[in-house]
């Protein structure tokens, strides 16, 4: 059980979180409210919209500050609200949210904020660098897939394509300057033709990897409308807009053997590999090449499902010879084996 007290710290301290925005902080957390329900430590952000004049605009917020004090015991935060208007925009939750006039018409645009794509920029730099090179090119593209994945996926329904675009071309322009960097003395065109090629009606970075007779093939993940899943909603049809989150996913099947969504969860949530403390940085490709080497079956029990790769000789070998894939089940089993062979 968390202590009150802990428990403020984390959820007010949470990062992550927008300027201009109407913030609502907890009051009275502490070491004072220990043994009263610690509920009332949340920090929450809210957008009030409102036609009326900024007079108007002022009043409602005395009255949302009164309701906040008088039945939630919250306090706003004065220093986190902004009240502005919807033409000059606002940032929220990552979003930037502005009413625009692009093409003679108002439309209200929701785009990602500056910071966040300057943040997944970053991101993407770092794992392009040269410190990577020794990297085998099949575990970078799909880490860099997941990177560019996970990030178009918060953005989906943003109002413009072009500003997730904009990162693929980003990250294709690094993975080509990484390309450069691993392969000393080639050029552009000759990398460019032997390691990309048209799937799905684009052109993207391929990348291989083999282990005894097993082979994997990854393509660079792009957010196109399809990859996205994303509809349009031009024209209302009888059952009215269809519900962007509730709505059955229709994406065709294809030869594809990854899907028309990029790669298989699967693999791409295998290959992130993200080393834990005394792991080397490899440890990803090594951990994907012991499920290769091993058909991706558990060697014990032989089952597909949830399935972990076991140091055998613990931490002190991260060797490939000295991994192997196990089921959840006969990993705890094989764990459990070793913590009592370390003790006696
Ligand atoms: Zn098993």
């Amino acid at each position: 059980m968390s202590s009150p007290a802990a428990r403020c710290c984390r959820l007010t301290g949470e990062p992550g979180r927008s300027k201009g925005v109407r913030r609502v902080r907890a009051s009275g957390g502490g070491a004072s409210t220990a043994g009263k329900p610690a509920a009332s430590a949340v920090s929450d952000w809210y957008v009030v919209v409102s036609n009326g004049s900024r007079t108007e605009v002022e009043e409602t917020k005395q009255a949302i500050k009164r309701f906040l004090t008088t039945e939630l015991h919250l306090e706003l935060s004065e220093e986190k609200t902004l009240i502005t208007h919807v033409n000059d925009g606002f940032t929220f939750l990552g979003f930037h949210i502005q009413r625009r006039k692009p093409e003679g018409h108002w439309v209200v645009h929701l785009r990602p904020a500056a910071k966040a794509v300057e943040r997944v920029k970053r991101k993407i730099k770092s794992l392009t660098s040269r410190g990577w090179t020794w990297m085998d090119e099949y575990t970078r593209l799909t880490s860099l897939n997941s990177v560019v994945r996970g990030w178009a996926e918060y953005y989906r329904h943003t109002s413009l394509l072009s500003d997730i675009a904009q990162i693929t071309t980003y990250s294709w322009q690094r993975y080509l300057g990484w390309l450069l960097k691993k392969h000393k003395g080639s050029r552009p065109g000759q990398l460019t033709a032997a390691k990309s090629q048209t799937i799905l009606g684009r052109k993207r970075w391929v990348a291989h990897i083999r282990e005894g007779t097993t082979s994997l093939r990854a393509h660079q993940w792009l957010p196109t409308r399809m990859e996205l899943q994303r509809q349009r909603y031009l024209r209302k049809g009888k059952e009215g807009f269809p519900h962007p989150y509730l709505s059955q996913a229709s994406a065709g099947t294809s030869d594809e053997p990854f899907g028309e969504t990029g790669p298989d969860e699967r693999i791409y949530i295998v290959t992130v590999g993200v080393p834990r403390q005394g792991e080397p940085l490899s440890i990803g490709e090594r951990k994907l090449r012991a499920r290769m080497r091993d058909g991706f079956r558990c060697v014990q029990c032989g089952s597909t499902n949830d399935l972990q790769v076991h140091h055998t000789k613990g931490f002190k070998s991260h060797r490939l010879a000295d991994l192997k894939t196990l089921c959840r089940t006969c990993h705890n089993i094989e764990t459990h084996k070793q913590g009592q062979q370390t003790t006696t």
